[in-house]
């Protein structure tokens, strides 16, 4: 689960970790107070109107605008709310429709008053699959794409590996301020900065905090500008203040109404719709699918208890994609039984009468031969399998027809 730029400040805040302050806002009359709280509250003369979406690269979007007074901030709050702002990040990139603004932050300017001496650096933590470990990225080079720097200059990007058993140590959090060349108060401030964010990513179980830029200000502060925060939605259950501040209004709203059947649900870009029970089928399905030369359109795990119901609300959400065309249902009966799962799509194709792609159903387990025989015999347009391989060769068919 992602968190938006002032939900994850506020996180970030709470461990002790330096953020640029803010208030965020969702009409033009609350960014106007929000503006003038601000300036009592902090020293700020001015204030960043920075739009609240779910995808990076706002600035470039002209998602965020530095106002210089009241009525640059209502502009720029008018402008912001309510625009679809396209960003490199949002689906279909800088071509795509964009992502609707429904709230703004209004922050104080850290960068003045001196804005050439600030600094922009990068500092992210995230796990490390391969080494089973966390690890913090940093990079000089904040404030722009850090995988274009990672490309064009990878020996400016420095990574420190944190041992899960020790935790962080005080000679890597000094080791990280050296390297990223600073001395004085600056470097104080960073193994500050580095420390709370750590304890601040492992006791809220998250599994990305990225910070760009991570700014030192003029007069050696070191602070977080804008963040990231994705958190680990297997230990959401643990933390049931962060659980609440999910916005679905930033998710894919088939795999919400998917989520609330239970079903799970991840839309993709190809033509061939799935319908599997366990992940592992699932994922050996996607696989089957392309060597028959498709592309899967979707995941879709309908879990152990895949009656009539939830067959006919996988349907439903896999033919909501116009894409798809053709359906793969691969159910192994275990508990549930084959016969079942067959009845189910025969009822909800029928209950849904306007299905125009083939589909293709294999059913292997518990009365997997009673299941064919439905199905053979129910006069539909549904094709059926025993064997992976013939399911594989039937898609390979439907698509070349
Ligand atoms: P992103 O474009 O979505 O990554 O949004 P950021 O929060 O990173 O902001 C984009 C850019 O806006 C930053 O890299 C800064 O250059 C600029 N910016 C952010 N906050 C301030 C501020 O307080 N003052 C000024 N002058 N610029 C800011
Ligand atoms: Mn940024």
């Amino acid at each position: 689960m992602n968190l938006h730029e002032y939900q994850g400040k506020n996180l970030l805040k709470s461990f002790g970790v330096a953020i640029q302050e803010g208030k965020v806002a969702e009409t033009v009359e609350e960014a106007v107070s929000a503006f003038y709280a601000l300036q009592d509250e902090t020293k700020t003369e001015f204030a960043v109107v920075k739009a609240q979406i779910h995808a990076g690269g706002r600035g470039k979007g002209g998602g965020v605008k530095l106002a210089k007074n009241v009525g640059e901030v209502k502009e720029y709050a008018g402008n912001i709310l309510g625009m679809m702002l396209k960003t490199p990040q949002t689906p279909g990139g800088l071509n795509g429709p964009g992502k609707l603004v429904r709230k703004v932050l209004i922050a104080e300017d850290v960068y003045a008053p001196d804005f050439d001496a600030c600094k922009e650096y990068y500092v992210s933590v995230l796990m490390d699959r391969e080494k089973k470990c966390n690890v913090i990225i940093y990079s000089t080079e904040g404030g722009m794409d850090i995988e274009q720097v990672a490309e064009e200059t990878p020996h400016l990007v420095h990574k420190e590996y944190v041992d899960p058993t020790l935790g962080l140590q005080g000679f890597q959090m000094r080791k990280i301020a050296f390297n990223l060349g600073l001395s004085g108060k600056a470097f104080k401030e960073m193994t500050k900065f580095i420390s709370s964010l750590y304890k601040a990513f492992v006791e809220s179980d998250a599994s990305l905090f990225e910070i760009n830029p991570c700014l030192n200000t003029g007069d050696d502060r070191i602070l977080a500008v804008d963040c990231k925060v994705t958190l680990d939605n297997n230990a959401l259950f643990r933390h049931p203040d962060l659980a609440a501040l999910r916005d679905t209004n930033e998710e894919d709203p088939t795999e919400v109404e998917a989520k609330s059947y239970g079903l799970n649900f991840v839309n993709l870009d190809g033509n061939v719709g799935c319908m599997v029970n366990g992940a592992g089928l699932a994922m050996a399905t996607m696989d089957i699918i392309k060597l028959c030369g498709g592309e899967p359109a979707n995941f879709l795990d309908v879990g152990g208890t895949a009656d009539a119901e939830r067959v006919e609300q996988a349907f439903r959400i896999i033919l909501r994609d116009p894409n798809v065309k053709a359906i793969l249902i691969n159910i192994f009966g275990g508990i549930v039984r084959c016969d079942r799962v067959a009845q189910g799509v025969v009822d909800a194709y029928q209950n849904m009468g306007n299905i125009n792609v083939p589909i293709i159903v294999r059913l292997q387990g518990t009365n997997a031969d009673i299941a064919k025989k439905i199905i053979d015999e129910s006069g539909l347009e549904v094709h059926s399998a025993i064997l992976l391989q013939e399911a594989a060769d039937l898609v390979t068919k439907v698509l070349e027809d």
